[in-house]
C-alpha cells in the first residue's frame, strides 16, 4: 500500500510507502485525509493521501491551459457555491459568457457545477447575481512531482486529490 503525500495547495508532490506516510504523521509532519481500510495496528488505519504541515520549494514554470490543470488551481471545487466535487461532476463556466466575447483561457475560466452553471446561463456573475470564490488567473506554478501511475493503479482513496494529467 502507498500513500499519496499532498502540498498544503492539496497538489499531489509525492508517493511514499505507507510506513513512511505514518512516519511523518507521527512527526506532525502531514496530517490524514483519506485513509485505507486496512489496519496498521487495533484502531489505527493506513493512511492512503496525507497533506504536509509545511509548504514545499516551488520552482516557477509556465503552466498549460488543461481542464486537469483548471482543476487542480480550483481545488475540485464550483468557484460559485464552494462546494467539492469528483472532476467529473464538474463543468467549464466562463465567466464572461462566450456570447459576450468571453474567451477559454485561465483568466475567464472556472470549474463550476452543474447546478451553479445552469443557474448562471448565459451571463457574467454579475449579472447572475453569483459571487465567484476567487477571481481566476493563471497559476504561477506547478508541483516539482509528475506522478506517472497508470489510472487503474490510483486507488479509491486518491480519486479526489489525484491529477494524472498534471503537466510535469
Ligand atoms: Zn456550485
Amino acid at each position: 500500500m502507498r500513500t499519496l503525500v499532498l502540498d498544503q495547495g492539496y497538489l499531489p508532490v509525492n508517493v511514499v510507502s505507507w510506513q513512511r506516510a505514518m512516519s511523518y504523521i507521527a512527526r506532525d509532519r502531514a496530517a490524514v485525509l483519506e485513509e485505507y481500510d486496512a489496519l496498521v495496528h487495533a484502531g489505527v488505519q493506513m493512511p492512503a493521501v496525507v497533506r504536509l504541515s509545511r509548504p514545499v520549494a516551488r520552482h516557477p514554470q509556465r503552466v498549460k491551459f488543461s481542464r486537469a490543470n483548471v482543476l487542480a488551481r480550483d481545488r475540485w471545487r464550483c468557484q460559485y457555491c464552494g462546494q467539492r466535487f469528483r472532476g467529473d461532476e464538474l463543468t467549464y463556466d466562463h465567466v464572461v459568457p462566450r456570447s459576450q466575447g468571453g474567451r477559454t483561457t485561465w483568466e475567464n475560466i472556472v470549474m463550476a457545477c452543474v447546478d451553479c452553471n445552469r443557474r448562471k446561463g448565459s451571463r457574467t456573475p454579475a449579472q447572475a447575481e453569483m459571487k465567484l470564490l476567487r477571481p481566476p488567473a493563471r497559476p504561477s506554478w506547478v508541483p516539482r512531482y509528475n506522478p506517472r501511475l497508470q489510472p487503474r493503479e490510483v486507488p479509491v482513496e486518491w480519486r479526489d486529490y489525484w491529477t494524472v494529467e498534471l503537466e510535469p
